[in-house]
């Protein structure tokens, strides 16, 4: 007797998925429940392609930081207002009697005065905007790091190396 049912693959599962933000590509993914790492599938594929995307979007980052305090210490060192920049500019930053007002005011002013002073002020805050980037991959940086090592730390994962 032919039975209809006897065939039949039985019925699979789904594995309980868990929302997730990849800490490599903050995207949103859906993930096994018992995913190793809080990272997508897409990043999860190729862990070492991986590592070395998160490896060399931060170290760009470290090399323009870098690049951006030389260009600064090049131009002060070289600059007719280098005694402004560091006993004015610098020793008022230090000092303990400190105003955010009173520095944003004079900042200001040499800034619309124009000239060196000027030029000075606005590598500074080249410089400032490139460290608060630095400052927020880093943390990136350490979640993605830990994201990593632990795929490749849980057994089974089908690590590529
Ligand atoms: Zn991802």
């Amino acid at each position: 007797m032919n039975d209809l049912f006897t065939d039949v693959a039985p019925a699979r599962t789904m594995a309980a998925l868990e929302r997730i933000t990849c800490r490599v590509c903050e995207r949103p993914a859906a993930v096994p429940i018992d995913h190793p790492a809080l990272l997508c599938p897409l990043c999860m594929e190729d862990l070492d392609a991986t590592a070395s995307h998160v490896a060399e979007r931060y170290a760009a980052v470290v090399v323009r930081f870098q690049g951006a305090w030389q260009t600064l210490e090049d131009a002060v060192a070289a600059s007719p207002d280098r005694a402004w920049w560091n006993e004015k500019v610098e020793s008022y930053r230090a000092r303990a009697d400190y105003s955010a007002a009173t520095f944003d005011a004079a900042w200001r002013a040499a800034k619309a005065a124009g000239g060196d002073k000027a030029r000075l002020c606005g590598l500074w805050e080249a410089l400032d905007g490139v460290a608060a980037e630095l400052e927020r991959l880093e943390g990136w940086y350490r979640r993605a790091c830990a994201e990593l090592r632990a795929a490749r730390d849980a057994a089974g994962w089908p690590v590529k190396v």
